[in-house]
């Protein structure tokens, strides 16, 4: 029987990589939550209504139905990537300048409105693994399984600082730590569905795991 997996956690936790393992795994579909939030952010950088000098929330709110958001699965990659209005933006998602608008885009409540709504509905089959900071408490409040993940903001930070030299980004480990930093600040802290580990979800502290042992964990879980 398929179930529903909710996997939350603070920035950089892994949370993508071992949701896809398991989606892998177990046959299921893994949703990228937070490439959602980024594809909003994306979507405002481009149409100007967000950059170091401007940040017009209310005109980004008034176009919000001209976004379409979708996902394709990558046959290579082996997981499905995000189209902005058809326009694959899975790269384009991942830089630190949308790292560094996300948090507050996703503060506002009309944002996340439009977002859950085509997450839970993306649920409905059951067979899903998403990964986010609300999934577990608010998305899927009755997922059969919910995993918190937990690694300190230096660990996280590391991953991300070589995440982002990997794919060729020019950036400074100080920039990645402060962006890691404050988003877990923004996403804690902001009024509508705050980053909370809900009740029922098993808190995982993967700082000192690989991620064979993070997989197997977890694993252990889902066939329990
Ligand atoms: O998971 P990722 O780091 O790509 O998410 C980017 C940002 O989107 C998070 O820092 C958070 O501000 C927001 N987000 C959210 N709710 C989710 C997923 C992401 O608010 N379910």
């Amino acid at each position: 029987k398929k179930i529903t997996i909710a996997i939350d956690g603070y920035s950089s936790t892994g949370k993508s990589t071992v949701a896809k393992q398991l989606a892998n795994y177990l046959g299921y579909i893994y949703v990228d939550s937070g490439a959602m939030y980024r594809a909003v952010t994306y979507f405002a950088m481009q149409n100007g209504f967000i950059d170091e000098l401007h940040f017009n929330i209310e005109g980004l709110i008034s176009k919000l139905n001209n976004i379409d958001i979708s996902f394709k699965f990558n046959e290579t990659l082996g997981f499905a990537e995000v189209y902005l209005n058809n326009e694959n933006i899975e790269k384009a998602i991942r830089t630190l300048e949308v790292s560094n608008f996300v948090s507050k885009v996703a503060t506002a409540s009309e944002v996340r409105e439009k977002l859950v709504q085509q997450q839970k509905y993306m649920g409905l089959n059951k067979g899903v693994v998403m990964d986010g900071r609300d999934i577990g408490t608010v998305v899927f409040p009755d997922a059969e399984l919910k995993i918190f993940m937990t690694a300190s903001a230096e660990t996280r930070a590391k991953r991300r600082y070589h995440e982002l030299l990997n794919r060729g980004d020019n950036v400074d480990y100080n920039d990645v730590l402060k962006n890691v930093v404050d988003r877990d600040y923004i996403d804690t802290n902001r009024a509508d569905s705050p980053l909370v580990k809900a009740e029922d979800a098993i808190e995982i502290d993967n700082s000192n795991l690989s991620l064979e042992e993070q997989f197997q964990k977890i694993l252990q879980l889902v066939t329990m």
